[in-house]
């Protein structure tokens, strides 16, 4: 490659996604990355990086998979695309359809297809709506999500999102999204609150936001079962049943997001299988098809499908519903998280391992505290160890410049205001997680004197 070059076309013409335009500009155009294997991306320059972040959350099985190139291959050749708008599906998308509610189980019994989280999570505002109409209730538009929340970047996602930067961008919310506090004990617990207490109040702050707003207009309950772009907020045990309970009293429907908590990454299959939880709809996307081609589910309750199926057309689709080529991928992604027992394996392997791992750097001076679930981690950097005390006036910033250290390094992770959060392969191996934890405590200690300036 002309690295140069690409950089050159990159500054004149290409506005990459989430990025200061400004600073492409001054950067001289952004990194390019031009292959890919197991674990490990490389630059244009030839420089390899472990991918602490399996790509962003989604290549579970890793790069360099040929057989999902080869399912690719075979069904462009046999059907490329067809929609599934005309009383027509297709041999993958159908297939897809039935793997997936076989491993959400339960009464998940129906899946519609779209390309993108964030379109899935459209499927999900519209559906929940039409189905309280359709139910006689058409006051039930309001969903309540929580402040932190990711659920993607359309209009709904986000409005149900709970990102004020982005609300800022685009005058949103939409009306109808009710936000309340998030379950993330380290910066909103309060002193010497206990676990349960802070469950307790976390789930009161839904339930009275529920009887402001009036329970018989509320719609639905929307969360990610760990909040991943919001920092790998893991809520402490307890706060879902009690949000669960919630709803079921007030006869709300409850929607898990899995988008990044779905296909293993919290040794499950899905984040709420974990917590035990019964919801009336997930989204999924990303590990879906291990990002190989883009799409997204959205799984359905059958109480749910009864009611539309009384309702005539759902006047709901994208071009790309049940992408025939994207399905088989994604069915061929399955088959590999099947046969390489990747569930399992975070589960019982991996995913302690990283937990086992991590407790290394909870000795670190600038460590306030380390987390995971199965393979999502996070590292909260703190001024005085073990504390939540950030650095003053410096709040928000110590993740980016750890993070540039750790790419630095030849590791890729994630700064979100002061974690470091990661999210690798599902194949990642123990040698590879060490060098993960061992390069971010070197970063810590290159941008300690900096932070502490
Ligand atoms: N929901 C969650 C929980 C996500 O993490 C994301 C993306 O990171 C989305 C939705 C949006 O997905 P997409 O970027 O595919 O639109």
């Amino acid at each position: 490659y002309d690295i140069p070059e690409l950089r050159r076309l990159d500054v004149a013409h290409h506005l990459p996604a989430q990025t200061d335009y400004g600073l492409q500009q001054r950067n001289g155009g952004s990194k390019i990355i031009t292959r890919a294997d197991g674990c490990t991306i490389w630059d244009g320059e030839g420089k390899p990086y472990l991918d602490g972040m399996a790509g962003l959350w989604c290549v579970a099985v890793g790069y360099g998979r040929e057989e999902l190139a080869k399912a690719a291959y075979e069904q462009m050749l046999e059907l490329p695309y067809y929609n599934t708008f005309f009383k027509t599906a297709t041999p993958p998308a159908v297939k897809l359809a039935a793997k997936i509610a076989e491993l959400a189980g339960g009464n998940l019994s129906h899946v519609f297809f779209n390309s993108s989280g964030s379109e899935a999570n459209d499927t999900v505002f519209r559906m929940v709506r039409h189905y309280w109409t359709l139910k006689g209730q058409p006051q039930r538009s309001i969903f309540i999500s929580r402040w932190n929340a990711y659920h993607g970047t359309g209009v709904a996602g986000v409005s149900l999102g709970g990102m004020k930067a982005m609300h800022a961008q685009g005058g949103l919310p939409i009306p109808g999204v009710e936000h309340v506090m998030q379950p993330y004990k380290m910066n909103e617990g309060l002193p010497g609150e206990s676990d349960a207490d802070f469950c307790a109040r976390a789930a009161q702050a839904i339930e009275d936001r529920i009887l402001e707003v009036g329970p018989e207009n509320v719609a639905a309950f929307i969360g990610e079962p760990v909040q991943g772009a919001g920092g790998v907020i893991i809520p402490p045990e307890g706060y879902w049943q009690k949000v669960e309970a919630i709803c079921r009293k007030y006869g709300i429907l409850l929607v898990c997001d899995e988008v990044i908590t779905g296909f293993g990454r919290t040794g499950n299959w899905f984040g709420f299988q974990h917590y035990g939880l019964k919801p009336d709809m997930i989204a999924m996307a990303k590990g879906l098809s291990s990002g190989y081609l883009p799409i997204s589910a959205v799984a359905v309750s059958s109480e749910i499908v009864e009611v539309l199926r009384a309702g005539g057309d759902f006047v709901h689709g994208f071009t790309y519903s049940g992408h025939p080529t994207a399905c088989a991928v994604a069915l061929a992604n399955i088959a590999i998280f099947e046969r390489e027992h990747l569930v399992e394996r975070t589960r019982d392997d991996t995913g302690p391992y990283l937990a086992k791992a991590l407790q290394r750097l909870a000795d670190h001076p600038l460590v306030g505290q380390v987390r995971s679930l199965g393979l999502l981690g996070a590292v909260e950097i703190v001024s005085k160890r073990g504390t939540n005390e950030r650095f003053g006036g410096k709040e928000g910033t110590a993740g980016p410049m750890v993070r540039d250290a750790c790419i630095e390094r030849g590791l890729m992770v994630r700064g979100i205001r002061d974690t470091i959060v990661m999210c690798p392969p599902l194949i990642i191996t123990h040698e590879e997680i060490d060098r993960i934890v061992s390069i971010i405590g070197a970063a810590l200690d290159a941008c300690e004197p900096e932070l502490r300036k």
